[in-house]
């Protein structure tokens, strides 16, 4: 099985690189996409750059270029639930494009015509990644990703995305890759380890926790993996 392992930034891809060194490289839309067969899968890995729009070409390229038949997104989030902490890791049950307003016409803050606020996320994909929690005795928490085009830095941001979306955690990049992934009925979970709180202190902690946090999220992949997707 192909499987598509998408990431942000290199910081979040390099624990993979790590694990699986004897990849080949190939250059696509100023991406590079590694390519190594490991854990009886061909993996395809790759980093897209920050933000909806990079992720959701990679996510694209991952499917339509290189054939991954399911995607698991790794990566780093801000916190906007009380019960997430750094380090902790949360799956997107569903995800949605807070920046997205076109209220103006009376739709919903989210709302794209023809789509919806919310694209659920794969049922059979967040068992697994639930199953695999279980077995390593460690805590999982599932719940709602908003994501769009700015780092979450302050107190007031976060408080709007809860009241707003009822989020529970906030990035740059989940609800592309679910938007891509859902119009080209590919499976996804989209994995995040926790790196701020989205407050007036994220930049710091961000900067602080980006490595170790990005590596619990891959070891928490790593475990998928081997369970058998
Ligand atoms: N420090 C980086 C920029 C990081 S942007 C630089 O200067 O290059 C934050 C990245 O981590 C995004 O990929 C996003 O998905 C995730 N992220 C972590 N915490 C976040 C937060 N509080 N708000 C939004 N995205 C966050």
């Amino acid at each position: 099985m192909k499987v598509a392992i998408l990431s942000a930034m290199r910081e979040e891809i390099t624990p993979f690189l790590e694990k699986y060194p004897h990849y080949s490289v190939q250059e696509v839309g100023g991406n590079t996409y590694y390519l190594v067969k490991a854990e009886g899968y061909e993996i395809i890995l790759a980093y897209s750059k920050i933000g909806k729009v990079h992720s959701a070409l990679s996510a694209s390229t991952m499917i339509l270029h290189f054939g991954a038949e399911k995607l698991i997104f790794s990566g780093v989030a801000g916190g906007l639930s009380p019960k997430l902490k750094v380090g902790d890791l949360v799956i997107a049950n569903k995800l949605c494009q807070y920046d997205v307003d076109i209220s103006a016409f009376g739709h919903p803050l989210g709302f794209i015509p023809e789509s919806s606020v919310y694209i659920q996320a794969d049922q059979k994909l967040n068992a697994l990644a639930k199953t695999v929690a279980q077995e390593m005795g460690i805590g999982l928490h599932e719940g709602i990703i908003a994501s769009g085009d700015s780092f979450i830095a302050s107190a007031e941001k976060k408080k709007w995305l809860i009241e707003t979306f009822g989020a529970d955690a906030v990035e740059m990049e989940g609800a592309s890759v679910a938007n891509v992934c859902h119009l080209l009925k590919i499976p996804f979970c989209i994995l995040r380890s926790i790196s701020d709180s989205a407050d007036g202190e994220a930049d710091v902690s961000f900067d602080e926790f980006l490595e170790s946090s990005a590596k619990i999220s891959a070891d928490f992949v790593e475990a998928m993996l081997k369970k058998g997707l």
